[in-house]
C-alpha cells in the first residue's frame, strides 16, 4: 500500500486489511495487531512525493470520508514542515555559498595579488598551478587577454571563485566580436556595469549569441568595463548556470576586480618599457653605438668566459687584435662622418667573416678584437686571419672615393701565449704593433721575443729625447732629377737618428713616435735650419743652387711657431726662400681645409715653394688641391712600384701626371727604381723623378759632386764629413733643436 502510494502519489485506502490482497506479505503482523483500517498518504516535498505517512485502525473503526480529509490535512501539514525545513537547509547552504563566494571576491577586489601574467601558455599553466597553489581551495580561473584575434599574447589568471558559481570568467577587448556586441560591448560602450540577470531573454534578439547562451546553459552574466584615462579598454566578462546571480553587492565586488585587473594590465604595461628600457641601457653600456658591437667592457667579460670554458674544457682559443692601417688618413681628409661608416662597414665584414659563436667587439677608434673559441691550431687562426684580411681588401666607397682598407692583426693563444685577459690582449696587441712595423696589412703570432717591444718603445722614447740633446740626428738627402734632361733640379732632406749602439735608424720608425711625443716640433725645427744649412755649405763649396726640400710634419703644420721657425731658419743660413720647398701631405692640409689655405699662403707670399708629399694615398682630390698655393704634387711610391706591369697603377700615375701639369705643377715620381717605371714616366711627361735607380738617400757628401759643375774636382769623400753635418757637428749656429 506505501509503495502504491508513493509510486501515484495518491493515497491507499483499505477497510479490510485482512483480506486486502495489498496488505498479503504483512498478514501475521495485521492479525497480531487487530488491525481492521489502514491508510497511506503520500508525502510531497516540491511536489514530488519523498516519503509515505501511515494511518491505522483497529476494532470497529472504519475509514469515512470525514476522517479522509482530516487526515489529508495531517498529510499536507507535514508536507509543508518538510518543505520548510527542506528549503530552510537549502537557503542556509546558499547564502553560505554566496558569502563565500562574496568574501573570495572581496578579497580579490582588494589586491592585486592574485592577479598575474602569462605570455605564453606554458607560462600561464606554470601561473595557474602556482595560484592554485598560493589561493589554497580557491579554484584558478584564467583570463586571457588576447591583443589580437588569433594571437593569445597576454593572458591573466585570477586566483578565483570556482566554477561551480561562476561558470566563466573572460577578459575582451573587441568590442567588434559577436561577444563585443553583446554584453561586453554595452559595457565598453556604457562605461558602466552590464548585468543580465536573465539572460536568454535578454540577448534573445541576437542570435549567434543566444544560441552560444543556450549551448553552454548561461543564465545570468555580468560585464564589467576595464577603465583607462576615462575610456574603457576591455571588458571582464562574468558568466553564470543560475539565474540572479548578479545582485548589486556582487557587482560592486566585481568591478572593483575589474578596475583591480585594469590596473594589473596597465603596470604590465608599464613593467614592460621599463624592461625595455632597462634592456637598451645595459645594451647601450654593453655595445658600441657606431658598429653595434660588444664594446670593450664586455668584450673583457666575454673574454673571461671564454677562458673559464677553454680551461674547463682543456681548450685552445684565439685572441686577435686587429688595427686598421691609415684609417686615420681617411678620416683626416674625407671627414668624420665617412670614417663612421668606414668603422661601420668593417666591423659588419668582421662580423660576417666569423663563426656566428665567434665574438667580435670594438674597443675603440679603429682597433677591433675577435675571440676564436675551440681553436685546434695555428694553421685554423692562420686561416681566419687570411679571410680576414681578404675580406677588409675589399673596395669601399667613401664620398665617391674608392678607398682600400688594410689592417695589421695580432695573435696571442691562450694557453700558451697568456691565461688571462690581460696578458692574451696585450700580447695580441704587441703582436699587432710588430705588424705595424714591419710593412702592415698582415698577421703576426705572438711570440716571446716580441713582448720586448713595449717596453722597447718606452726606451726609445727617452733615447729619442737623449738624440735631440747628444746629437744623434743627422740628414741625408735624396736627389730629384730631371726626366728628360737628367739633371739634378733638387734635393729632399731626410732624417737619420745614429744610434749610441751603432744602427742607424730609419724615420719609419721614430718619426711615429717623435710625432707622438710632440718631440717632432723641435727635432723638425733643427731639420729645417740644418737642411738650410747644408744647401748653403754646398754653394760655398763651389755647387749650383738647387732646391732644399724639407718635410714638415702635421705638428709642425698647426705649430705657433712655424712661420718663426721657418724665418729663423732662413736668416741663420742666408738661404733665399726661393730654394726651400716645403713638403706636406694631403692628409695634413685636408684636416683643416681653411686653416691650411692660410698657412700655405702664408708660407707662398714668403717666396717658399710647396709640394704635396706622397699624393695619391690620402684621398684628396685635384680640384681641391687648386685652393691651395701648390707648386709640386709628387706620387706616392705605392703607384710608381708596380707601374711597369699594373695597368691600374698606370692609369693613376697618369691621371695624377696630367691633372698636376694642367694645373701648372711640377710633377715628381717617388721611389723610382727601375729603368721600366723611368720609362713610362718618361713617355707620360711626368717631370722629374725621385728613387733608388737614381741614387738613394746619401750624406751630404755625396751630394756635392753632383752639385758641381762639370769642370769642378769633386773633393773627396771625407768620413769626417758625414759627421760634421750631424746636430753634433761643428757649426755652432745648426745647434741641436733643445738647444736652441
Ligand atoms: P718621404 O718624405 O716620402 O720620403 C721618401 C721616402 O722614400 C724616404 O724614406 C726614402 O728613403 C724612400 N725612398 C726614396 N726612393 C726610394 C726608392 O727608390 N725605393 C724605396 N723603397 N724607397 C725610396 P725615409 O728616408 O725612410 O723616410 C720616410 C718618411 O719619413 C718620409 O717619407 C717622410 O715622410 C718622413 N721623414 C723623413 N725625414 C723627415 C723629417 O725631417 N721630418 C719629417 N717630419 N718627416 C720626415
Ligand atoms: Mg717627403
Ligand atoms: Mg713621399
Amino acid at each position: 500500500m506505501g509503495g502504491t502510494a508513493f509510486r501515484t502519489g495518491k493515497p491507499s485506502l483499505s477497510n479490510d486489511v485482512v483480506n486486502d490482497p495489498r496488505a498479503q506479505p504483512w498478514l501475521p503482523l495485521v492479525k497480531k495487531a487487530g488491525l481492521s483500517a489502514c491508510a497511506v498518504f503520500p508525502l510531497f516535498v516540491d511536489c514530488k512525493p519523498v516519503a509515505v505517512m501511515y494511518f491505522f485502525f483497529g476494532g470497529a473503526d472504519r475509514l469515512d470520508d470525514e476522517m479522509i480529509i482530516l487526515m489529508g490535512r495531517i498529510v499536507e501539514n507535514v508536507s509543508f514542515g518538510l518543505d520548510v525545513l527542506k528549503h530552510d537547509a537549502e537557503r542556509t547552504a546558499a547564502e553560505m555559498h554566496k558569502e563565500r563566494f562574496a568574501r573570495q571576491l572581496a578579497a580579490l577586489g582588494a589586491t592585486n595579488e592574485a592577479i598575474t601574467r602569462a605570455t605564453t601558455r606554458e607560462e600561464l599553466f606554470r601561473r595557474v598551478c602556482e595560484a592554485a597553489v598560493l589561493g589554497g581551495n580557491f579554484a584558478s580561473t584564467i583570463i586571457a587577454l588576447a591583443r589580437s584575434d588569433s594571437e593569445l599574447l597576454e593572458v591573466v589568471a585570477v586566483a578565483g571563485p570556482g566554477r561551480d558559481s561562476i561558470l566563466d570568467i573572460r577578459l575582451s577587448t573587441h568590442a567588434h566580436l559577436p561577444e563585443g556586441q553583446g554584453i561586453t560591448g554595452i559595457a565598453m560602450r556604457t562605461r558602466q556595469p552590464c548585468i543580465s540577470n536573465d539572460y536568454l531573454a535578454d540577448f534573445a534578439n541576437n542570435s549567434l549569441f543566444h544560441k552560444r547562451a543556450t549551448a553552454r546553459a548561461i543564465m545570468s552574466g555580468a560585464a564589467l568595463p576595464l577603465m583607462h584615462g576615462g575610456e574603457a579598454f576591455g571588458a571582464l566578462l562574468f558568466l553564470s548556470r543560475e539565474r540572479n546571480t548578479f545582485t548589486l553587492e556582487l557587482t560592486q565586488l566585481l568591478q572593483r576586480l575589474a578596475d583591480n585587473v585594469a590596473f594589473a594590465l596597465e603596470n604590465f604595461d608599464r613593467a614592460d618599457a621599463k624592461m625595455l628600457a632597462d634592456q637598451r641601457i645595459e645594451y647601450l653600456a654593453s655595445h658600441d653605438s657606431l658598429t653595434d658591437l660588444p664594446n670593450r667592457e664586455s668584450f673583457n667579460q666575454l673574454l673571461h668566459f671564454a677562458i673559464e670554458s677553454a680551461r674547463r674544457q682543456e681548450r685552445k682559443l684565439a685572441v686577435l687584435f686587429i688595427d686598421l692601417d691609415r684609417f686615420k688618413i681617411i678620416n683626416d681628409s674625407l671627414g668624420h662622418d665617412a670614417g663612421d661608416r668606414l668603422l661601420t662597414e668593417i666591423g659588419g665584414r668582421l662580423r660576417r667573416s666569423v663563426r656566428a659563436c665567434d665574438v667580435v667587439a670594438r674597443l675603440g677608434g679603429d682597433e677591433f678584437v675577435i675571440i676564436l673559441e675551440d681553436v685546434a691550431g695555428r694553421e685554423d687562426v692562420e686561416g681566419v686571419a687570411r679571410g680576414l684580411l681578404r675580406c677588409l681588401s675589399e673596395p669601399i666607397q667613401l664620398n665617391g672615393h674608392e678607398c682600400h682598407v688594410t689592417a695589421s692583426i695580432g695573435v696571442a693563444i691562450y694557453p700558451l701565449d697568456g691565461a688571462d685577459i690581460q696578458s692574451l690582449t696585450g700580447n695580441a696587441d704587441t703582436a699587432m704593433y710588430l705588424v705595424k712595423g714591419d710593412c702592415k696589412d698582415g698577421f703576426r703570432f705572438f711570440s716571446r721575443d716580441a713582448r720586448i717591444q713595449p717596453i722597447e718603445r718606452l726606451t726609445m722614447e727617452t733615447n729619442l729625447r737623449h738624440a735631440v740633446e747628444r746629437n744623434e740626428l743627422l740628414l741625408h738627402y735624396q736627389p730629384k732629377v730631371n726626366l728628360i734632361t737628367s739633371e739634378v733640379t733638387g734635393v729632399e732632406a731626410l732624417l737619420r737618428w745614429r744610434h749610441p749602439d751603432g744602427t742607424m735608424v730609419s724615420p719609419g720608425d721614430f718619426i711615429p713616435l717623435a710625432e707622438e711625443t710632440g718631440l717632432i716640433v723641435p727635432i723638425g725645427r733643427w731639420v729645417l735650419v740644418e737642411a738650410c744649412l747644408q744647401n748653403m755649405a754646398w754653394q760655398h763649396e763651389g755647387a749650383r743652387p738647387v732646391s732644399m726640400a724639407v718635410n714638415l710634419s702635421p705638428r709642425q703644420f698647426v705649430d705657433e711657431r712655424l712661420f718663426q721657425d721657418i724665418d729663423e731658419a732662413l736668416a741663420v743660413s742666408g738661404m733665399s726662400p726661393s730654394l726651400l720647398q716645403l713638403e706636406v701631405t694631403e692628409s695634413m692640409v685636408m684636416q683643416n681645409v681653411a686653416r691650411a689655405v692660410r698657412v700655405l699662403d702664408a708660407i707662398e707670399n714668403r717666396g717658399i715653394h710647396i709640394a704635396i708629399d706622397d699624393f695619391g694615398t690620402g684621398y684628396s682630390s685635384m680640384s681641391l688641391m687648386k685652393q691651395f698655393p701648390i707648386d709640386t704634387i709628387k706620387i706616392d711610391r705605392s703607384f710608381v712600384r708596380d707601374l711597369a706591369h699594373d695597368l691600374e697603377d698606370q692609369a693613376i700615375a697618369q691621371a695624377i701626371i696630367s691633372m698636376g701639369k694642367a694645373l701648372g705643377m711640377t710633377v715628381v715620381a717617388e721611389g723610382v727604381e727601375t729603368v721600366e717605371q723611368q720609362a713610362f714616366l718618361r713617355g707620360h711627361a711626368c717631370d722629374e723623378m725621385q728613387g733608388y735607380l737614381f741614387s738613394k738617400p746619401v750624406p751630404p757628401g755625396g751630394i756635392t759632386e753632383l752639385l758641381l759643375p762639370p769642370c769642378a774636382v769633386s773633393p773627396p769623400l771625407q768620413p769626417q764629413a758625414y759627421g760634421a753635418h750631424s746636430p753634433s757637428g761643428g757649426r755652432p749656429e745648426a745647434s741641436a733643436a733643445t738647444g736652441r
